[in-house]
């Protein structure tokens, strides 16, 4: 045959489970049949793929026509993908048809059509390329998946219903959140500290402030009536 386009070259094994022989044709003009068998390896594109060796369901219609035997085939296959919004992995199935002439002879219509090995038909090059192309280039785990949290990547399925964050300060709303504990803490100390001044007659208030920060014994007897707050202000 002078056509190089040939989709393989070596004869088919008539038991693998993706070959059909067209005798099951006998002098009928078509024959359908269903079969169920392992999904061969690496079927897939992208984020989503059908897993090896699971299920594919065939219902498989071929037809005597000139040139050939009409396929038409309609598949059913597990999937497997991950969500291109949350990137989940979620599995799904998906049902594709596809219609292709197995010629008898390369040569005929167009160059990338498949070819009858003599009374056998490889149906797993047709299913690929029809599979493949009907698979979703951004599968979604549902039609409403939320995706992440566009601000700490959180998946938004599993977050609160209200999940937000301080809102729309960016790095500042953080830098709030951290400076009120300071701030809060710092003035009890210098509070205390002016308390203790006020006690301790004749010291100098400045002097009491210089030592206010330093957690030596005396300062931590001050804080401890000093934190008892209302008491503390009535030993004044
Ligand atoms: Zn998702
Ligand atoms: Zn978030």
């Amino acid at each position: 045959m002078p056509n190089a386009k040939l989709k393989r070259t070596q004869r088919l094994d008539p038991r693998r489970p993706l070959v059909f022989d067209t005798r099951t044709l006998g002098s009928a003009s078509a024959h359908s049949e269903t079969r169920t068998v392992p999904a061969p390896a690496e079927l897939g594109a992208g984020m989503v793929r059908v897993p090896e060796s699971s299920d594919l369901e065939l219902e498989v219609q071929l037809e005597d026509v000139t040139d050939g035997v009409l396929v038409t085939a309609s598949v059913t296959a597990e999937l497997v993908g991950e969500c291109a919004r949350c990137l989940d992995e979620f599995t799904s199935s998906i049902e594709v048809g596809f219609q292709e002439l197995f010629a008898v002879e390369a040569g005929g219509s167009g160059d990338d059509g498949y070819l009858l090995d003599g009374d056998l038909l490889d149906l797993e090059p047709a299913l690929r390329d029809a599979l493949v192309l009907d698979l979703p280039l951004s599968p979604l785990c549902s039609a409403d998946c939320a995706g992440l949290c566009s601000k700490c990547g959180f998946r938004l399925a599993d977050a609160e219903p209200d999940h937000r964050h301080p809102d729309d300060g960016g790095v500042w709303a953080v830098l709030k959140d951290l400076l009120p504990a300071d701030e809060a803490s710092g003035a009890e100390e210098s509070g205390r500290a002016e308390g203790r001044a006020e006690s301790e007659a004749g010291r100098p208030r400045a002097q009491a402030a210089e030592n206010g920060p330093a957690s030596n014994g005396r300062q931590q007897n001050t804080s401890s009536t000093g934190t008892s707050g209302p008491a503390g202000s009535k030993e004044r």
